[in-house]
């Protein structure tokens, strides 16, 4: 399927899915598997597979790669080896820019100094922690692996290990977690000083098991945004930008990666479930990792669906991942989707009427509040 479709873009990001973890938390909906070390090395084997198919493509040499971010799943349960193996034989089949930047999703207990530091010599710059909370009790009922003390040895380990670029995931709206709880979790991960940090919303999605089963203790609505306003508040008084809906970076910190999703950039996919964007279509790996492993095992791209969007949706997708990140879009892109649509021109002034979309010379970008309620401006532009 690359084969027919040329990169529009200068350089492209490449999406490495390593799907195991030790145990499948609660509010999970993530494409995982439960992690057993044969599964993992044929995985291994497989996705390098997937990289000499995919890189046989005419343009390879042509197209530079300005980012790599493997996600899971638990990407920090492969051995150092086997990251070095599958970043080498990346590097071989395209062309990674020098300064790639090179990012690894990590579970804090999977982590430590020594496998960083072979992570790093195999090319890794920037590491992504997923702490989610510093309460032993909040994290024992996420079904986290890891306690608050092993979330901060994590953090120290990839400092001592030599990354100066480490982000921190959390979530808020978590049940049991009261105000002052978060407040306090916020305070301990700024005063590790790590250079970015991601916060999500718990959202309660069907193929999760609280999705399924439900769960108690979840905090009302308003408390919900009570813990957006202290993170937005704390973070700035700590010098973080909040570049994205859900994310904060300081100065010159912002995710190469993920701003190029936002900024419907192209990238490539590998690994179970992965998905990828080139030349306006959109791909998908097949998720089930026995499945995908006999696809490449068998010489075939393991690609489940494949889809080109309209122009209208392409539109519409512009808006919508644009409008997530703090520099907002050209105004004429919502100009266009406007024209003829006079129910969305009457949303977009009551938006703009309510400080929740800026204007702003030839720029339209959200407000911290706009974030908020941005789900809802989202389904309009659809
Ligand atoms: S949240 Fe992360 S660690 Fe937990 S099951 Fe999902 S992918 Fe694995």
């Amino acid at each position: 399927m690359l084969a027919d479709r040329r990169p529009v873009t200068a350089s492209l990001g490449a999406y490495i899915h390593a799907p195991f973890c030790a145990k499948r938390c609660g509010y999970c909906a993530f494409n995982t598997a439960p992690w057993e070390p044969a599964a993992m090395a044929r995985y291994v084997r497989a996705v390098m597979r997937e990289m000499d198919l995919a890189g046989t493509v005419a343009w390879t040499p042509d197209v530079p790669v300005h980012s790599i971010f493997l996600g899971g799943g638990t990407p920090s349960l492969l051995a150092a080896d086997d990251m070095s193996a599958i970043l080498d034989r990346l590097r071989r089949r395209f062309r990674v820019l020098h300064d790639a930047e090179i990012t690894v999703e990590c579970n804090p207990e999977s982590v430590t100094r020594v496998k960083l530091e072979a992570y790093r010599r195999a090319g890794v710059n920037r590491i992504s922690l997923g702490v989610q909370a510093v309460d032993d009790q909040v994290l024992e009922r996420l079904g986290r692996l890891h306690g608050a003390a092993a979330a901060r040895a994590a953090f120290d380990a990839a400092r001592e290990a030599g990354f100066g670029n480490v982000s921190v995931d959390l979530m808020y709206g978590l049940p049991g977690v009261e105000r002052d709880d978060w407040r306090h979790g916020v305070e301990t991960v700024l005063a590790w000083a790590p250079e970015h940090l991601s916060a999500y919303g718990l959202s309660l999605d069907p193929g999760s098991l609280w999705g399924a089963s439900g769960v108690d203790g979840l905090p009302a609505e308003d408390a919900v945004v009570a813990q957006y306003w202290t993170l937005v508040s704390m973070a700035r008084d700590h010098g973080f930008e909040h570049y994205e809906v859900s994310n904060y970076a300081r100065p010159g910190y912002r995710s190469r990666h993920n701003l190029t999703y936002w900024r419907r950039g192209e990238y490539l996919a590998f690994g179970p479930g992965a998905a990828g964007f080139v030349a306006d279509v959109r791909w998908a790996n097949v998720k089930p990792v026995p499945r995908y492993c006999s696809e490449t095992e068998a010489g075939r791209l393991p690609v489940d669906t494949c889809e080109r969007l309209t122009d209208r949706q392409a539109l519409a997708e512009r808006l919508i991942l644009g409008l997530r990140v703090a520099d907002g879009v050209p105004a004429s892109w919502l100009e266009e989707r406007a024209t003829g649509d006079g129910q969305l021109r009457t949303r977009i002034d009551w938006w703009q009427a309510r400080g929740l979309l800026v204007f702003d010379n030839d720029r339209v970008r959200l407000t911290e509040e706009g974030y908020l309620l941005s789900d809802a401006l989202f389904i309009d532009l659809l």
